[in-house]
């Protein structure tokens, strides 16, 4: 091995929206990619044809195949984006998620300290903090997740601690708050499907394959009335995972960080945006609220910057919004 030579980086939930940018990341910083994703929300032709990794399904939970593939590719260390994420979906069947999200993910970890990995970056989300008691929210904000999917992420985020405590096996956690836009360069972009995300679904109304955006909640205690949320670049939260990454392979010790812009736009503000960069206007139903969103959620992100020397590049809403607009022509033209 020369002594320029990055370590191999295994990436699950690679074929996934934030997953497969921050493959792009690493891939732009030279490290070797593995993806695992067991594609029940991934993408495979996007990890093959566009990332150009070496991909292998699989789930989090098969130690077999974990164990095999850390030896096989000599992996030293792991970027975890696998878990279910939909809010709603974790309240009605919340066994789904705490089986993946949580036991998934142990199996992941005990595995990683049985064959000696001891550096992880972790998906965490602001869906740990709950209702926000200071804005914007610092990490040392206290953690009461409203619903399953966010006791998820805070359950692992303590496993972590504690197994740090135990086997030295370090972790960076990035709380991220409302991930948006695709990769500047076209090549990458968000589709869930479900789709339930509020910029996806203003651009696809944009293009006709919806007919209008519901605002859930008009009677908010915000000036206009409407949510407001701290949209952040997919393409800056994967950089910061790579200096996450870098921060821990040079010694860094177990940290985490929230990654957010620390400003908010409202729902009302996210469509305008929409209406400008797409050209179009946007047909909107204004609607009940939707139950277990707080007013407002805006991350400080002062932490990251410090420590990381993390800064984002694309801040602006109206960016963010072309970048993902383009994605969704394209991936949409001629359909
Ligand atoms: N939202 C909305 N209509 C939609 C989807 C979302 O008004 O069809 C609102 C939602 O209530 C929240 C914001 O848009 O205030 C962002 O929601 P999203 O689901 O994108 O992300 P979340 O904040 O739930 O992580």
């Amino acid at each position: 091995m020369s002594h320029n030579q990055k370590s191999p980086v295994l990436v699950t939930g690679g074929a996934g929206y934030i997953g497969s940018h921050a493959v792009l990341a690493l891939k732009q910083a030279g490290y070797p990619v593995v993806v695992l994703d067991n594609l029940v929300y991934g993408h495979q032709d996007l990890v093959e044809k566009v990332l150009q990794v070496d991909f292998v399904q699989g789930d989090i939970s098969d130690r077999a195949l974990l164990t095999k593939v850390f030896a096989d590719y000599g992996i030293q260390a792991v970027m975890h984006f696998a878990a279910y994420a939909y809010v709603g979906e974790s309240v009605t069947n919340p066994a789904k998620y705490y089986r993946n999200n949580v036991a998934g993910t142990l199996t992941l970890l005990e595995t990683m300290v049985e064959v000696g990995i001891k550096t992880i970056v972790f998906s965490s989300t602001c869906a740990t903090y709950g209702n926000p008691e200071q804005l914007p929210i610092p990490e040392t904000h206290p953690q009461n997740p409203i619903n399953p999917y966010g006791m998820t992420k805070l359950m692992v985020e303590a496993i972590l601690s504690d197994f740090d405590q135990a086997y030295d096996l370090r972790s960076v956690r990035f709380r991220y708050f409302n991930a948006a836009g695709a990769d500047p360069a076209g090549r990458l972009g968000e589709d869930h499907s479900p789709e339930t995300h509020l910029i996806p679904l203003v651009l696809l109304t944009a293009l006709g394959r919806r007919e209008n955006i519901a605002i859930f909640g008009t009677d908010y205690d915000t000036p206009d009335g409407t949510c407001i949320r701290d949209y952040i670049h997919v393409t800056d939260l994967a950089q910061a995972h790579v200096q996450g990454l870098e921060y821990l392979l040079t010694g860094g010790r177990t940290e985490v960080f929230n990654l957010g812009n620390g400003s908010g736009f409202s729902v009302r503000e996210v469509i305008a945006a929409g209406e400008t960069v797409s050209g179009r206007s946007i047909p909107v139903v204004e609607s009940p609220r939707r139950p277990g969103d707080p007013a407002v959620l805006i991350g400080s992100a002062t932490k990251a910057q410090k420590i990381l020397s993390w800064q984002p590049q694309y801040p602006e809403i109206e960016v963010i919004m072309q970048h993902a607009w383009a994605w969704h022509q394209k991936r949409h033209s001629g359909a």
